[in-house]
């Protein structure tokens, strides 16, 4: 089969590669119908994460079940499904509790940017769609698997209520998708941090009712303009750097709450700080199976359309060109199809 392989930095290759067997009872082969390449992909191809040998790539995924190992049930050959980018049993005690991206049997399904994939924990990590998607679904149902799950979670960690305020920190397929999600839950007010028109346009066609386009202090000026003085009732980090949970962090009013997703890079919080600013903080690796059932329904409904993420489509075999856009910022986000 065909699948990408990063050799270094900057070296992005799409190669033959041994099609993935079952190597467990819960293990489930699929056909990748369409996978794509993430923001945290791009730590790897910057350097910024070291690649010490050549190795698979990519952890976002939908597809057809090719073949199921014998302690599989849920899902069957056939059935179009998403998962989560870490595989999870659905049944531990933290899974219950809603928090499957740290289940206490995780595993992590990788070299997604392939023709063929190994889901570990098929039971507990993949979730069959009521019927096979239409074409131009399959773009939203893929983001279910890693942005559109992750920008649910911000606002859910950030308890975005009906009627409140809630700001969006970061402009990436994360933060747009947290404007998708806000909007959903209800936020009255959607504040974007943007800088970049194209991102501006789509943040208010997903729901955003004000763009602010000054960052650091300035930003924080104007989200205070914005909202009496005090500050928003919820804030959804979503870029992951010592300035935009600093942002993030004084631009949510006392008592409100900041939902923080975006993977920490060099990033301190101030322990004095935060205690006399009353805010609420809760982040990490965004449970997204958690959200699965709902989120699907919401894409099978039209409720939600957060596809539009993707403004570049290319077929696997010109991977490389994805991860240089996306480096460059040509575009937000690379849907690929093997
Ligand atoms: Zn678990």
């Amino acid at each position: 089969m065909r699948a990408t392989i990063i050799h270094a930095p900057g070296d992005i290759r799409v190669e033959n590669a041994p099609e993935p067997t079952i190597t467990a009872p819960t293990d489930a082969v699929i056909r990748t119908v369409a996978t794509c390449v993430c923001g945290s992909d791009l730590w790897d191809y910057r350097g910024i994460n070291p690649v010490t040998e050549p190795h698979p790539i990519g952890h976002e995924y939908v597809g057809i079940v090719e073949e199921v190992g014998s302690d599989v049930s849920t899902v069957k050959p056939g059935q179009f499904v998403i998962g989560s980018f870490i595989a999870s049993d659905n049944t531990c005690p933290i899974c219950r509790a809603g928090y499957h991206t740290s289940c206490m049997h995780r595993d992590f399904p990788n070299g997604c940017q392939a023709e063929y994939i190994r889901i570990p924990l098929a039971d507990g990590t993949l979730v069959a769609t009521p019927e096979k998607p239409s074409e131009e679904l399959i773009p939203s149902l893929l983001t279910l698997s890693d942005v559109m799950g992750t920008g649910w979670y911000a606002a859910k960690a950030a308890e975005v209520k009906p009627g409140s305020t809630a700001v969006v920190v970061g402009d990436g397929a994360v933060g747009l998708s947290g404007v998708i999600a806000a909007r959903q839950l209800g936020a009255e007010r959607i504040i974007a941090m943007s800088r970049h028109e194209p991102r501006q346009k789509l943040a208010l066609e997903f729901g955003a009712t004000d763009i602010v386009s000054e960052r650091g202090e300035e930003g924080v000026a104007r989200i205070k303009e914005l909202t009496d003085g005090i500050g928003a009732d919820s804030v959804l980090e979503c870029v992951g750097t010592q300035q935009s949970m600093h942002q993030a962090l004084l631009s949510t009013r006392p008592g409100g709450n900041v939902g923080f997703v975006g993977l920490p890079h060099d990033v301190a919080v101030d322990g004095q700080e935060l205690f006399f600013s009353h805010v609420g903080l809760r982040g990490g690796p965004a449970p997204v199976r958690a959200f699965l059932p709902d989120l699907i329904e919401r894409v099978f409904s039209g409720r939600i359309n957060p596809g539009r993420v993707f403004d570049l489509t290319l077929p696997l075999d010109e991977v490389a060109e994805g991860y240089k856009a996306m480096d460059e910022r040509r575009a937000i986000k690379a849907l690929l199809r093997p």
